[in-house]
């Protein structure tokens, strides 16, 4: 098998993957590896990523010229083409809807919370991409701010996109992605979610070099610090936002967002006037009765 018939057959094996786990319905998705120093094979326009064999894929250039195949190249091209440009180490592109993760995209919901070692040492944060229309420049544009600090994104409004060193590698960012994704809904529904100290992430993003992961950004300062992940005069993404406040000893801290609720653990237990309380209303009707009753 040359290399090349292998990176077609990996390409057929990824697309069905995708679509017996629901993350690409009908024609949706696209896949593209590279093929030596300047030509990519990629997915054809049109086609089922469920069903695909190897004979249909194209081969291109890195502007984009078709050099073989029968079937014309995928219609998200452009934005397969800005992530090799921005990103010479990535040896292969892949983008899909996968559900959970597409409705965080579409809830306007980054996966920047620090919730799961793993995917801290694996990924770091998963920022949201502007909406762009499919398949028009809008979309590589887009991408282009988030690139060079992350190996996965959310795209609004739309779904996400992976990036490795092997074919392989991007396709297992997705499947992080959307269990990420899956993992955060369910807490989220529970009503929690206990995140992991700063001290602990950058603790966590040092291990990346033991298990060999050259992750592609640090995290970014601490906002309280100054930083902002922006470099300046840039419109470029250069390191990681993490949610990821300060453990002060602690490894887990409890989600700011949820320490306003009653019983919570956070600003309101520590007696911050101005935070705000959130009753329902049997518990407003409670405070209001006992109010009452202590006033006769
Ligand atoms: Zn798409």
């Amino acid at each position: 098998m040359t290399p090349e018939s292998r990176l077609r057959a990996d390409i057929v094996e990824v697309g069905r993957r995708m679509y017996a786990r629901g993350y690409t319905a009908s024609n949706d998705g696209n896949i593209s590896v590279r093929l030596g120093a300047d030509r990519l094979v990629m997915t054809p326009k049109s086609v089922c990523k469920g069903f695909m064999t190897p004979d249909m894929m194209c081969v291109t250039d890195l502007e984009g010229a078709k050099l073989q195949g029968d079937r014309n190249p995928s219609s998200e091209m452009l934005m397969h083409l800005e992530v090799y440009r921005q990103r010479p180490d990535v040896q292969a592109v892949v983008h899909a809807h996968p559900p959970i993760a597409t409705g965080f995209a579409v809830a306007g919901i980054p996966l920047d919370r620090a919730v799961l070692a793993e995917v801290l040492t694996t990924l770091g944060s998963i920022p949201i991409a502007e909406y762009a229309t499919p398949s028009t420049s809008e979309l590589p544009e887009a991408v282009r701010k988030y690139i060079r600090a992350h190996d996965g994104m959310l795209l609004a409004n739309h779904g996400a996109l992976t990036v490795g060193g092997d074919l392989f590698a991007a396709y297992y960012k997705m499947e992080t992605i959307e269990h990420f994704a899956h993992i955060s809904l369910v807490a989220r529904l529970l009503g929690r979610e206990n995140l992991i100290a700063r001290e602990e992430v950058l603790r966590l993003q040092e291990l990346r070099g033991t298990y060999g992961i050259k992750a592609p950004a640090p995290i970014c300062a601490d906002p309280a610090d100054g930083g902002s992940g922006q470099a300046a005069g840039e419109d470029s993404t250069t390191c990681q936002v993490v949610q990821a406040p300060r453990g002060d000893g602690q490894r887990l801290v409890p989600d700011v967002s949820n320490t306003s609720r009653p019983g919570g653990r956070g600003d309101a237990a520590r007696g911050d006037q101005d935070s705000e309380i959130r009753l329902t209303y049997r518990q407003l009707s409670a405070l209001i009765a006992d109010a009452i009753r202590s006033l006769k």
